[in-house]
């Protein structure tokens, strides 16, 4: 079993903030998470900085 990270972001769309669960075997490439709040797909990208996970959001339309 992959162990799971809870990251905080931001909906490019709506501005409301949010905790995903991020599978931490599944880092690489990019993810489509739907916002909770607006329903809208957000594109979420992952790195790893001194053990710390930044999570980068981008909207799917740009
Ligand atoms: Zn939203």
């Amino acid at each position: 079993m992959n162990p799971e990270e809870p990251v905080n972001i931001l909906c490019p769309y709506c501005g409301e903030s949010q905790v995903l669960v991020i599978d931490l075997g599944d880092m690489s490439g990019e993810h489509i998470e739907d916002c909770e709040v607006c329903c809208r797909p957000m594109i979420l990208s992952l790195s790893m900085q001194d053990n710390t996970l930044i999570p980068l959001v981008k909207r799917d339309d740009e």
